[in-house]
C-alpha cells in the first residue's frame, strides 16, 4: 500500500516552498501539453488561494477537456437493485444498524421493469449499483440482472452499456462478473486516509482497507480492463484525499499500462440515519470542490470525470466548466424508484441519500445544449473493443475525438427524434447543425449522412 505515502502527501502540502506563485504557474502552463502532472505539481495547485491563478486553473481544464472530449457530456442513469448491506458506513442510509430504512431486493422481473422506464426516457447507459450483500448482490445475481437488462429492446432503443459500482470482489468473483458483458467496474475508496477510513468503517467486510485499495487490481487481472476509481469527499481534508486518489490513478497507470477508465467525485449528502453525512467531518466547500475536479483535469487528462445528480443544478453546470466528461441525469437512489411514482414517501424511507438536481433527463439535455454542450449517448467504445489500454491510447493522444463525434452526433439524433420534448427536440436539433457546421466540408458531408440515416429510421449506428 505504499503508493498512498501520507506522510509524503501531507509533506508537500505543508511545506510553502513547494506551493508558491511560480511553481503554480508552471504547473499550469506544463498541464496544457495534456500529459499529466506528478503530485508534487498537484499539490502546489491544489494550494493556490489567488483567485487569478484559480481562474486560470479552471480555464487551463476547460481547455484540456475540451482538447481530449471536445465539448460532450456522456449522459447515464444509476440502477439501484439492493439496500440491503451487511456493512456500517457511517454516512450511508443503507447501513446495517439503519433500522428505519426500509429494505428492498428487486427481483429480476423488477430490473427489468426499472430499465425500461430508464430506456423509455432515452437512457442508453445504466450504472448498476448495488449495497454489499453476500446473497443480494451476489456476483451471479448482479451478471444475471445484468444479462436481462441487455434485453431489453423499446423500438430499436435499449440499454447498451451497463456500468457497475458493487462491493470489491474476489478475482474468481470479477471473472464471473466479466462473463456477463459489463463495461466499467466501478468502486470508490471513499477516504484513502487510512485512519478515518477505519472509524467511518467500523466493521463487516468493508472495515478491511486493503480489500478495497487493491479491489481494481483484481478486476484488471479477472480481465475487466475499463475501472473506475472515486472518492468521497467531505471525510478527510480534501487536498489530501486529492493526491491520495490521485496516487492511486497514477500507480494503477505504471503497474497496468491502464489508468483509470473513471474518476468519480461523490460529495457527502444528507443521508438517514447517517451521521458522518449529516455533519461531514471536513465538508468541502463548492470553491474548493471546483478546485479539485479542475485539478484532476490536469492531472489525468485522459480519464472520464463523472458528476451525479448528488450536485445541484447550479453547480453542475458550473462543473461541466473545469473538466467534468460524464453525468448522470433523472437518477433514483432507492431501489424500484423509477416504477414508483416519483417522490414518494416510500422511496424516501428506501434512498440512499439526498440528491441534489431532481431535473428530469429531458430538462438537463435541453439545458446542456444550451450552455454548449453536446449531450452524448454513445457506448461504442466498449462494444469496438477499445476498451483498456486501446480506449488510453486514443484518449491520451487526444484522437478519440474523431470516432467520438459521429458517434455523439449519432446517438443526439436518436435521442432527439425519439425521446426529446418539442422545446428540447429544438435545442437539439441546432446543436447537431452547429457541430455539423463546425467540422471540415469531408467530415461534415461523412456525419451528416449518419445522422441521416438515423433521421431515416435505422438506429444503433456506431464507429
Ligand atoms: N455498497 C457498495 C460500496 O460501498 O462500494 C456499492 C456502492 S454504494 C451503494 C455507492 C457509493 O455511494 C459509495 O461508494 C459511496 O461513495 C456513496 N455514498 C454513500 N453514502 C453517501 C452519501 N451520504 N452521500 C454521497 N454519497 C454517498
Ligand atoms: Fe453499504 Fe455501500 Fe452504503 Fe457502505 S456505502 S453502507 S457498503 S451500500
Amino acid at each position: 500500500m505504499e503508493f498512498i505515502n501520507e506522510n509524503y502527501i501531507n509533506s508537500l502540502l505543508e511545506n510553502k516552498y513547494k506551493s508558491d506563485a511560480v511553481l503554480q504557474k508552471d504547473a499550469i502552463i506544463k498541464s496544457k501539453e495534456c500529459k499529466g502532472l506528478n503530485l508534487e505539481e498537484c499539490s502546489a495547485l491544489l494550494n493556490i488561494e489567488d483567485d487569478v491563478l484559480l481562474n486560470e486553473l479552471f480555464h487551463t481544464a476547460k481547455e484540456i477537456k475540451e482538447k481530449i472530449y471536445g465539448n460532450r457530456l456522456v449522459m447515464f442513469a444509476p440502477l439501484y437493485v439492493t439496500n440491503l448491506c451487511v456493512n456500517n458506513c457511517l454516512y450511508c442510509a443503507f447501513r446495517r444498524d439503519n433500522k428505519e430504512l426500509k429494505r428492498k431486493t428487486l427481483t429480476i422481473d423488477e430490473i427489468r421493469e426499472e430499465a425500461e422506464y430508464l430506456v423509455s426516457q432515452g437512457h442508453k447507459r445504466i450504472l448498476l449499483v448495488a449495497g454489499e450483500h453476500p446473497k443480494k448482490s451476489s456476483m451471479q445475481f448482479i451478471g444475471e440482472a445484468v444479462a436481462e437488462i441487455y434485453k431489453v429492446n423499446h423500438n430499436g432503443n435499449n440499454i447498451r452499456r451497463i456500468n457497475v459500482n458493487s462491493a470489491p470482489q474476489s478475482v474468481d468473483n470479477f471473472k464471473i462478473l466479466k462473463s456477463f458483458g459489463i463495461g466499467t467496474y466501478q468502486c470508490f475508496q471513499e477516504t484513502y486516509h487510512f485512519n478515518s477510513y477505519h472509524k467511518m468503517h467500523p466493521d463487516g467486510p468493508k472495515h478491511d482497507y486493503a480489500w478495497r485499495l487493491f479491489a481494481m487490481d483484481r478486476a484488471l487481472q479477472a480481465g475487466i480492463d475499463d475501472v473506475g476509481i472515486g472518492a468521497l469527499f467531505g471525510i478527510t481534508d480534501y487536498k489530501f484525499e486529492t493526491l491520495a486518489l490521485l496516487s492511486h490513478a497514477f500507480n494503477l497507470d505504471e503497474k497496468w499500462g491502464i489508468g483509470p477508465h473513471t474518476i468519480s467525485v461523490p460529495r457527502l449528502e444528507p443521508a438517514m440515519n447517517a451521521p458522518a453525512a449529516q455533519k461531514p467531518p471536513f465538508a468541502v466547500d463548492d470553491k474548493s470542490f471546483k478546485k479539485l475536479v479542475a485539478v484532476i483535469r490536469l492531472a489525468v487528462p485522459y480519464t472520464g470525470i463523472i458528476l451525479s445528480t448528488r450536485e445541484r443544478a447550479e453547480l453542475r453546470r458550473d462543473l461541466f466548466q473545469v473538466g467534468i466528461s460524464q453525468i448522470s441525469a433523472g437518477s433514483r437512489t432507492s431501489p424500484g424508484a423509477y416504477k414508483e411514482s416519483a417522490d414518494s414517501l416510500e422511496e424516501f424511507e428506501m434512498q440512499q441519500f439526498q440528491l441534489g438536481d431532481h431535473r428530469t433527463l429531458d430538462e438537463v439535455v435541453n439545458d446542456c445544449c444550451n450552455l454548449g454542450y453536446l449531450p452524448s449517448f454513445c457506448t461504442a467504445c466498449y462494444r469496438s473493443q477499445r476498451t483498456g489500454d486501446r480506449f488510453m491510447e486514443l484518449a491520451k493522444t487526444g484522437t478519440i475525438g474523431k470516432i467520438c463525434v459521429p458517434n455523439a452526433l449519432a446517438t443526439f439524433k436518436e435521442y432527439s427524434m425519439d425521446y426529446a420534448s418539442e422545446e428540447t427536440k429544438k435545442s437539439a436539433d441546432l446543436m447537431i447543425q452547429n457541430e455539423l457546421n463546425k467540422q471540415t466540408e469531408e467530415s461534415r458531408n461523412r456525419i451528416n449522412k449518419i445522422v441521416d440515416r438515423v433521421a431515416n429510421g435505422e438506429r444503433d449506428i456506431f464507429f
